[in-house]
């Protein structure tokens, strides 16, 4: 028998059981390791990367494989990939499918994180960047360069709440060789699954609403199982990948996803009808409302439900913004959303602080821009609480 020093250092290590327990949720799992018989064992790991079968943290583990499963299903995706964060999402797929020289176009009003993206970091390594408003497919057309590879939109914009035909954003792209990849995050595949309507790939920050409780950073990557190759061989190389616990929360989230949206979208809808009416506010941006710009498309593209984001513009005052902030006790400033309770962001200072003042203002993004994330709180007790916040007695 070995000495209890050894004993100890090897308490733990997986042998296999007798009887596997059969738990109803999978485990997670921690190890940052997976074992081999021996050199044939690991050659044929190589050779065939069998389901089920693992070597690295890194490179792939089981809660990861499960929560790529679960969203590319939802997708109508051939495959997907899970990363530690939105960004890291769309690095990967920068990273996956860019070379020097090449170009991307990115929506106007695309996340500043995706702008600065691709401008302080990308810019560096010879990846440019155009911007365009996708939702004006002469001005996508004329925008396309011919180093042009990715158009890179939302399929409801952060913070202005846009709404692209991605279908004929897709027949445009194609038309000159260029691929499509639509940020999912706001819409979420309940709403719209963009592959089907022709895009080339769909990306999440699974943090939002696939996650939907605020407690973990996650992204996840859909396409065809070639361009998921490329892109998860990116994510593995450079370590963009998700931990266990956090793919663990995520796949959690999931669960409860259809029941959250529709909750919250019901909600988005009586707030931005009271917010529309309310004198205070100077103007309601909420594809759910018909004078939005793109209400009849976002209906037909998204059916009964607009998302959970609605944008309010009050006065360019700063005293009048922290005010009405403050006046929303219970309602918290905190610059993320889609979480279960209802919060409050101010993109010009948090979500869009990258982008330039000029071309905040250029994009509407004002200092009086409040970007709710409606939560999945009784509706009559938000609006009660927003009434209060407008009025100002
Ligand atoms: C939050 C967000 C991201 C970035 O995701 P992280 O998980 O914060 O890295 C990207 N796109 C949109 C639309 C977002 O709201």
């Amino acid at each position: 028998m070995t000495q209890a020093g050894t004993r100890a250092a090897r308490a733990g290590l997986n042998r296999p059981l007798r009887e596997a327990p059969r738990p109803e949720v999978q485990p997670v799992y921690l190890s940052s390791v997976y074992t081999f018989e021996d050199v044939d064992d690991v050659e044929q790991y190589y050779a065939a990367r069998p389901e089920g079968r693992y070597l690295y943290g890194r490179s792939g583990h089981p809660n990861r494989s499960e929560l790529e499963r679960a969203v590319a299903d939802l997708e109508h995706a051939g495959a997907a990939v899970a990363t530690s964060s939105g960004m890291a999402a769309i690095t990967a797929v920068a990273l996956g499918t860019l070379t020097a020289g090449d170009r991307v176009l990115l929506s106007t009003d695309v996340y500043g994180g995706t702008l600065e993206l691709f401008r302080s970091v990308l810019g560096r390594f010879g990846v440019g960047c155009d911007f365009v408003d996708c939702t004006d497919l002469d001005a996508v057309e004329r925008a396309i360069h011919a180093r042009t590879r990715w158009i890179i939109c939302e399929s409801s914009s952060n913070p202005l709440l846009a709404v692209p035909d991605i279908r004929a954003l897709a027949a445009c792209a194609h038309a000159h060789g260029v691929r499509v990849l639509v940020d999912n995050t706001f819409a979420t595949p309940l709403l719209v699954r963009p592959l089907e309507l022709g895009a080339d790939a769909v990306l999440h920050s699974a943090t939002k609403y696939l996650s939907g409780h605020s407690d973990v950073s996650a992204g996840v990557v859909c396409a065809d199982r070639d361009t998921i190759s490329v892109i998860e061989a990116a994510a593995v190389t450079v370590g963009l990948v998700l931990s266990p616990f956090d793919a663990w929360l995520a796949t959690r989230g999931l669960r409860t996803l259809a029941l959250r949206m529709r909750a919250a979208c019901a909600n988005a809808q009586a707030l931005a009808e009271l917010c529309d009416r309310h004198p205070s506010v100077v103007e309601t941006l909420y594809p759910g409302l018909p004078q939005h710009p793109q209400h009849a498309l976002a209906t037909a593209q998204f059916g009964k439900l607009y998302g959970a984001i609605v944008s309010i513009r009050l006065e360019d005052d700063r005293d009048r913004v922290n005010r009405f902030m403050r006046r929303l006790s219970e309602i918290p400033f905190a610059p993320s959303l889609a979480g279960a309770a209802t919060s409050l962001s101010h993109p010009e200072t948090t979500s869009h602080r990258a982008f330039t003042k000029d071309e905040r203002r250029a994009r509407g993004i004002s200092e009086g821009l409040i970007r709710v994330s409606v939560g999945i709180e009784e509706t009559s007790d938000l609006l009660e609480e927003f009434t209060h916040a407008l009025d100002e007695d």
